[in-house]
């Protein structure tokens, strides 16, 4: 089961919503095999989430893992790998924060994206059994960033100011260096 090439903006998947995944699919070696390979190129790559479009794979499966301790993005809550499929998102709360994103498939920029900061996902998980999480903070801007990929957004959607987007390296000297608990992927 190979590390997979992550497709950049302007690749046409990108931009493409996602089919849902046959409910009778799931279990399947076809999906497991997608699920795996998933989640070994979001470790080759240093991620913290990754969708299955970006690996141009058209389905609506997403995948966070934030380890303990520091990651290119900074020191984050630990969040344990979690697989979702056919997610729907719900959003409870109208406050919104932001946070500097970065993706996968558009190395090496940053840009500032306020989002909802408490969400209710539904989905399904591995097995095909129906679950549902409540999700807060910086969390719920992961799952929305990587929700979107699934529907054909990037987070460049959702710049309100384009003075706020800016390379990882002017970012990081210029940013991170004052506000280090801004980041985000
Ligand atoms: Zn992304």
């Amino acid at each position: 089961m190979p590390v997979r090439k992550i497709i950049r903006m302007g690749h046409p998947t990108l931009r493409s919503p996602a089919k849902t995944v046959p409910e009778n699919s799931i279990g399947s070696s076809n999906i497991a095999c997608l699920i795996q390979d998933m989640i070994e190129t979001l470790h080759d790559y240093g991620g913290i989430g990754l969708a299955a479009p970006q690996i141009n794979e058209p389905t609506r499966i997403a995948i966070i893992d934030i380890p303990e301790g520091a990651s290119r993005y900074g020191k984050l809550q630990e969040i344990p790998l979690c697989v979702f499929i056919n997610p729907k998102l719900t959003v409870l709360g109208k406050k919104v924060a932001g946070y500097w994103e970065g993706c996968l498939s558009v190395p090496g920029l940053r840009g500032f994206v306020e989002r909802p900061q408490h969400i209710r996902v539904d989905y399904l998980d591995l097995k095909g059994k129906p679950q549902r999480k409540e999700m807060t903070g910086f969390t719920a801007t992961v799952i929305q960033h990587e929700f979107d990929h699934l529907d054909g957004h990037l987070y460049l959607d959702h710049i309100t100011d384009p003075k706020l987007l800016m390379f990882e390296d002017e970012y990081e000297r210029y940013i991170l260096s004052e506000r280090p608990e801004k980041t985000s992927d």
